[in-house]
């Protein structure tokens, strides 16, 4: 079972082995804000129960990733992992001059705690997002945001560690990056833009420097030049897209989990589009003739349809 170990005095995260005993531990409840008794009793573990109110599902968590959030803004010091795609990348243990308040910070990404080191010889000034993960992930959206804005992220992921955790386990598990992972680094932009949209095609053609989408089967999307919009709309429709490094975004008419139906559609909104061409086709022995988009239909990860090399 787990017990609520940490809580907040004067708004100040405190452990239960710092407090007196009873009502007179003064504390709050992180989540809910309800009065805290501290329990010392010699028979249980020492832990904080909620005073004349139900016990609150999220209070651990949020103790959790309180308790996360502090130990890396009063050490500014964890684990960095190599960067995934480089090369000469290599993880270890790195310090920062200081560490800014979720609060403080500007802007429409808020991570959980930012760290920032001085200018080094070269001019440079180093920041690094840190997420403390108890629950969830950093949803696409915010990535999207990050990949838009290039901030070096990581996550500490605090989420599925055993339940006697002190103080000093979650420091060492800062410092030995066993739970932390990029989300994202500017360094690595291609790497990371492939992995979250696992399955992309990258596009041959190349428009030159501007995002933009087309192709797009429901219609919605426009050509947007120098904007991720059409992206993160192309994500949420579950539509193919691809992505090129030239920043193209191309829907390929990917419908998610595609039947017979979904190519129908397909179809039918490319016809009245004028982006059908005739092909021929050899199924299972059997000739078949049939208009068809042209652009690549998938069905899941596999490519089922390729007007460019004429598969099927
Ligand atoms: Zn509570």
């Amino acid at each position: 079972m787990k017990y609520l170990q940490f809580a907040l005095r004067n708004n100040e995260l405190v452990s239960i082995y710092d407090v007196s005993n009873g009502l007179a531990c003064d504390c709050v409840c992180p989540e809910c804000g309800a009065t805290l008794i501290a329990r010392q009793g010699s028979n249980r573990t020492y832990h904080f129960a909620h005073y004349k109110s139900e016990e609150c599902e999220k209070g651990i968590e949020t103790a959790l990733h309180l308790l996360g959030k502090r130990i890396v803004e009063q050490t500014k010091r964890l684990f960095v992992p190599r960067i995934p795609g480089i090369e000469k990348s290599v993880g270890k243990v790195t310090e920062y001059d200081e560490a800014i308040e979720e609060k403080r910070i500007d802007g429409s990404i808020k991570p959980d705690v930012q760290l920032r080191a001085r200018m080094n010889l070269w001019g440079a000034g180093l920041v690094l997002n840190v997420e403390i993960r108890v629950s969830h992930a950093v949803d696409d959206a915010k990535k999207y945001k990050l990949l838009e804005l290039g901030i070096p992220t990581v996550e500490i992921d605090l989420s599925n560690i055993s339940t006697d955790y002190t103080e000093e386990s979650i420091e060492q598990l800062i410092l030995c990056g066993k739970n932390t992972k990029w989300i994202y680094s500017p360094r690595a932009k291609q790497y990371f833009i492939e992995e979250w949209l696992c399955d992309i095609k990258v596009s041959k053609l190349k428009y030159g420097k501007y995002y933009w989408v087309e192709y797009c089967p429901l219609n919605e999307y426009k050509t947007v030049y120098g904007r991720w919009w059409g992206e993160l709309k192309c994500h949420d429709c579950g539509c193919a897209d691809a992505i090129s490094p030239v920043k193209i975004l191309k829907c390929m008419g990917k419908l998610k989990g595609i039947d017979l139906e979904g190519i129908e559609k397909i179809e039918k909104i490319v016809r009245e589009r004028g982006l059908l061409k005739s092909v021929d086709l050899v199924v299972n022995g059997e000739k078949l003739h049939r208009e068809f988009c042209t652009y690549p239909i998938f069905k899941g990860n596999e490519l089922i349809y390729d007007s460019e090399y004429g598969k099927f």
